[in-house]
């Protein structure tokens, strides 16, 4: 027995990681990770996070009984309303259908779970991914039978959005056909449509009559104004775009391990809704079970109390302002300092975590072997990984890469 298991190739980010620990060099940078690091490249537990295990601590009646199988009702409930807008037609209407997920890739996997059985395909199982995307998203879709195809999103020649080769597949795909979007901060890419390419997609969307599968990693992370990042979708619900939308709370909360997060489908009436919720259910239940509690109640608090809420806000501001600032100061020391040959403005037209910072996989192997800078070969880089004492020896570093 299992003789014949093939080896599997190690995670290509956990691999980087691993390499990164094991590197001795003092001046190391860990650009690879894809979680927020303070000024000190230091996890950063956000404060309100800290007051809310408090206040959840000192509740003497808090117990550690199963939840619902689609979750705790007060956090799914706000959680809807922080994506979709308390004022969303969906959500006035009773038509939004909100299950409790193992954060967003337990989000992704029941949204594909859902779709691979109860989608009208016309035809094969297939989803339209952007070219690049998440690399889950490729395992997660083939997991449930569904095949992967591609659209095209990032140009690299010009470092920015393919909008028209994007608009073209969603225009010559045939009609009904599955599209996953990203709804902000574009991952890996950090590259996204402005509004009114947003609008334009949205009206091709229509016109087809396509359903979109919204994944929304990193609402607040983005711009550092939750509503701001959650624009697309509110957008997509308005103009009535079938749709689901999975929502993580391991960045813009800081719950990494916790696995908070939810899946949203939003039917066109609330009887489909009911019928929605009854399948999901039935998945959730072989699948999970329930979903954990901590998480979701520390979550569930900040949505709903007022102050918490507003403190959570600044958190996010923090973070966001911090790696805006990096990518300011990245580019100034590029355009201004070094001089580094080609145009960098798409380290400040890019946003989120990540860039692509358009340096080819020779450039970004010689910013690992040369100089102990850990990176994708995408030339993929956090911009969390940055901070106040690295940035410039990145910045001489990536200079010294691209002169070869
Ligand atoms: N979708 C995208 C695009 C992501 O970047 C991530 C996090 N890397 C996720 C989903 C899911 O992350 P998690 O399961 O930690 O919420």
């Amino acid at each position: 027995t299992w003789q014949d298991v093939p080896l599997a190739p190690p995670d290509s980010i956990f691999k980087l990681t691993a390499a990164y620990k094991a590197d001795t060099y003092p001046q190391k940078v860990n650009l690879g990770v894809g979680a927020y690091r303070d000024d000190d490249s230091k996890p950063w537990v956000l404060p309100v996070i800290k007051k809310a295990t408090k206040i959840l601590l000192n509740d003497p009646d808090l117990d550690h009984e199963y939840l619902p199988i689609t979750g705790l009702p007060e956090f799914t409930a706000a959680a809807a309303k922080l994506i979709l807008g308390s004022d969303s037609p969906a959500i006035v209407e009773s038509r939004a259908v909100s299950v409790q997920t193992i954060s967003g890739t337990g989000a992704n996997h029941l949204g594909a779970l859902f779709l691979s059985k109860f989608y009208h395909w016309d035809g094969p199982k297939q989803i339209y991914l952007s070219d690049p995307t998440w690399a889950n998203h490729h395992a997660i879709f083939k997991n449930v039978g569904i095949e992967p195809l591609t659209y095209p999103y990032y140009d690299p020649k010009t470092i920015a959005l393919d909008f028209s080769g994007f608009v073209g597949t969603l225009e010559s795909a045939a009609p009904r056909s599955v599209f996953l979007l990203h709804a902000c901060a574009h991952n890996p890419t950090g590259v996204d449509p402005t509004p009114d390419q947003w609008k334009q997609i949205a009206d091709v969307v229509i016109a087809k009559n396509h359903y979109v599968f919204f994944d929304c990693a990193y609402q607040g992370f983005a711009s550092g104004d939750l509503n701001k990042d959650a624009w697309a979708v509110r957008y997509f619900v308005e103009k009535n775009v079938p749709l689901l939308v999975c929502q993580s709370f391991a960045k813009n909360a800081g719950l990494y391990g916790e696995r908070v997060g939810a899946l949203h489908v939003v039917p066109p009436t609330k009887d489909a809704a009911d019928r929605v919720k009854s399948q999901l259910s039935v998945l959730q239940r072989s699948e999970i079970s329930n979903p954990p509690s901590h998480g979701a109640r520390l979550v569930a608090l900040i949505l709903t109390g007022s102050d918490l809420f507003e403190e959570w806000n600044r958190d996010i501001k923090t973070m966001a302002g911090r790696i805006i600032a990096m990518r300011k100061e990245l580019y100034r020391l590029l355009t201004e300092e070094f001089h580094t040959p080609g145009t960098w403005e798409h380290i400040i037209n890019q946003i989120g975590m990540f860039s692509y910072t358009g340096i080819n996989p020779d450039q970004a192997k010689a910013l690992i072997d040369k100089a102990h800078i850990y990176l994708l070969s995408s030339g993929r880089i956090s911009m969390a990984g940055l901070n106040s004492k690295n940035v410039r020896y990145f910045a001489e570093n990536l200079d010294k890469a691209v002169r070869g």
